[in-house]
């Protein structure tokens, strides 16, 4: 079956989404985790919006941001000499949802599978716009640290109502923010990235699989 979604998903991270180590699923998943994943690489569009902010240090743990006081120790840390920082909002979009919610009415099992994948693909696609950034960023001889999400570590999670209005996500994106702060569509990720005028190399996938994060000073957590 033709697919449309063009970035390259990790057959390896769907099954860590589904609970599988190092094994492989039985013939029976896989031929479910393929037909799924047809569906999904047919349906999605993926949409993403960025924008760069200077920002202006108050103390070791506090910044403005266009004005607003962003209050995080973790989040200080990780961007600890940045005067530059960009906010990103990507999304699936809608389709991800409904084949969860039409197969948790129908077949569980594949309503699992869906989540696998669509975790999977919004990872990817994040990683994706991350290089796109990586390489704007480095037009302008700056560096990027990993990703930093609001809710991670003590960085709030209201904050995305920040990153919501600030980056008009609703209109541009179409995500929008439910009372309780999830995001709706729910396979949709808002994240900081610090620049820095330092190379730290830092590794897209964030501080948990770097190498250098027993020894980094500006390691997420
Ligand atoms: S631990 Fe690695 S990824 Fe995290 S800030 Fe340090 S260099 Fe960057």
């Amino acid at each position: 079956m033709e697919t449309t979604f063009p970035y390259e998903v990790p057959q390896r991270e769907i099954y860590r989404y589904l609970g599988y180590k190092q094994e492989v699923p039985q013939e029976n998943v896989l031929q479910k985790i393929e037909s799924c994943k047809a569906n999904l690489f047919r349906d999605v569009t993926p949409k993403a919006i960025w924008q760069y902010y200077d920002i202006t240090w108050q103390d070791a743990n506090t910044f403005l941001l266009d004005g607003i006081p962003v209050c995080s120790k973790n989040l200080s840390r990780n961007i600890a000499d940045c005067h530059r920082i960009c906010l990103l909002a990507v999304t699936l979009g809608p389709m991800p949802d409904r084949y969860i919610q039409k197969a948790e009415v129908t077949a569980m099992s594949d309503a699992v599978i869906y989540q696998a994948i669509s975790a999977a693909m919004i990872e990817s696609y994040c990683n994706y716009i991350n290089d796109l950034i990586r390489k704007e960023a480095a037009e302008e001889d700056y560096f990027l640290r990993p990703r930093f999400s609001p809710g991670y570590g003590d960085f709030p999670l209201e904050f995305q109502r920040q990153i919501g209005d600030l980056l008009q996500m609703s209109k541009k994106i179409g995500i929008t923010l439910k009372d309780s702060l999830l995001m709706m569509p729910s396979k949709s990720v808002t994240a900081l990235i610090g620049l820095s005028t330092t190379d730290s190399n830092c590794h897209r996938e964030g501080c948990e699989i770097c190498n250098k994060s027993a020894t980094c000073a500006f390691r997420r957590i």
